[in-house]
């Protein structure tokens, strides 16, 4: 029969690297060139069918500054899922995103899904971080890994279906 599950799912990243964008793009299929930058955090909510299970997705979209990093466990505690964000166009933000990487694993539920967004796929001309380097960064370290484009919408929805999938099912 049909299942729903309820997944708490938490956005990490840079700032600047497209979290925001990554959601708006998910939940109101829309994009805007100057997204305004995140204060603390923000909540969403989506609902996503795969198979027989409607997942409702409870998004998180945290803020990135290091300034907000204390902030950072109340979001990811507890939660079934993170996409970790960064910028292909900005190493630094490729080199953050291991930092989240190491700090979920650390402190973070065993149990979460963790994908590896590597956004701004659109802006190929500008790249500075090789899909060769982060899929094999992803693979070591257990996360799965798609490019995206919020801009374009481009493995936006892959990225949540993906996870959806991987959700234990209770
Ligand atoms: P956040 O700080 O991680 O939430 O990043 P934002 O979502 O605020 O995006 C930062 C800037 O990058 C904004 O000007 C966005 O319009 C832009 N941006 C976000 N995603 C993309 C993308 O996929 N492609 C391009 N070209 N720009 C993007
Ligand atoms: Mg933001």
């Amino acid at each position: 029969g049909n299942k729903n599950i309820n997944a708490k799912l938490v956005l990490l990243g840079d700032v600047g690297a497209g979290k925001s964008s990554l959601v708006l793009r998910f939940v109101k299929g829309q994009f805007v060139e100057f997204q305004e930058s995140t204060i603390g955090a923000a909540f969403f909510s989506q609902t996503l069918a795969v198979n027989d299970t409607t997942v409702k997705f409870e998004i998180w979209d945290t803020a990135g500054q290091e300034r907000y990093h204390s902030l950072a466990p109340m979001y990811y505690r507890g939660a079934a899922a993170a996409i970790i964000v960064y910028d292909i166009t900005n190493q630094a933000s490729f080199e953050r995103a291991k930092k989240w990487v190491q700090e979920l694993q650390a402190q973070g539920n065993p149990n979460m899904v963790m994908a590896l967004a590597g956004n701004k796929s659109d802006l190929l001309d500008a790249r500075k971080v090789t899909p060769e380097e982060a899929q094999a960064y992803a693979q070591e370290n257990g996360l799965f890994f798609l490019e995206t484009s919020a801009k374009t919408a481009s493995n936006v929805n892959d990225i949540f279906y993906e996870i959806a999938k991987r959700l234990p099912r209770v």
